[in-house]
């Protein structure tokens, strides 16, 4: 194993507190890195809570536009351009990407875009994004690994080919109709409190209008 580059501060995963740690203990001086191997800032600006909610934005614009005659706003048929509504998600999550950047230049902690693996206690070996590996060892070490959807082994399920909310937000095609199960258990309530949502199942129905959707 080559001789690790040592960190005061090293932390796996920039989600929430991953980076706000990274900034805050960097602006405090202390030689502080982030490995983190594909979502700068984490799932939340880029994968679920702030492109759902734009999108969910898109969707109350339209849902009022079509009803405004209940209103007294007329107007003609409604059209909805499913590219606008992506372009205009896309935007914001790059938005969020150059804010984030910004602030771990500003701050002076190193984001090292690779996925970690624990070597040796308190040390890494980062497969870098890039090509080629780093290892790094830090006097203190963070994780801040997240969590991630899974398709759960329900009979049928995986033939009827589920989006998760990663592939949701990907889909290129028409606006179609989707149905929405979110699954929460008590084991997940009690692990991850009434706030955190674990588990979010999209199926495809087809693109057939469906009364009262
Ligand atoms: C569709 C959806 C909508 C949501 N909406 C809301 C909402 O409105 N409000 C709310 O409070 N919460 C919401 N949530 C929940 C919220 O997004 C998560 O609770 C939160 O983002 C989790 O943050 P985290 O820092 O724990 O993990 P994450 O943000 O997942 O960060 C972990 C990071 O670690 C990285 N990582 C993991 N392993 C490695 C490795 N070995 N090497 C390198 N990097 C690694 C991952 O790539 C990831 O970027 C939503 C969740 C979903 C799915």
């Amino acid at each position: 194993m080559p001789q690790p580059e040592r960190y005061e501060i090293l932390i796996l995963g920039s989600g929430e507190g991953g980076k706000l740690l990274a900034w805050e203990l960097a602006r405090a001086g202390r030689r502080t890195a982030v490995v983190e191997r594909r979502w700068i800032g984490g799932s939340c600006p880029n994968i679920a809570c702030l492109p759902t909610k734009n999108e969910i934005w898109s969707a109350k614009v339209a849902h009022h536009v079509r009803h405004g005659a209940q209103f007294g706003a007329m107007t003609g048929p409604v059209v909805i351009d499913m590219p606008t509504v992506r372009r205009r998600k896309r935007a914001m999550v790059d938005a969020q990407i150059a804010a984030h950047l910004q602030n771990y230049k500003a701050s002076g902690a190193e984001l090292i875009m690779g996925s970690g693996r624990f070597v040796a206690p308190k040390t890494l070996e980062v497969c870098l994004n890039d090509g080629g590996t780093r290892v790094l060892t830090g006097e203190k070490v963070f994780l801040n690994i997240g969590t991630h959807a899974t398709i759960p082994n329900v009979p049928g399920l995986e033939a009827a080919r589920p989006l998760t909310h990663v592939e949701a937000l990907g889909r290129r095609g028409g606006s179609g109709h989707l149905l929405h199960q979110q699954a929460r258990t008590p084991a997940t309530r009690r692990s991850f409190g009434r706030t955190r949502s674990v588990a979010f199942r999209f199926t495809d129905v087809g693109t057939a209008p469906v009364p009262g959707v």
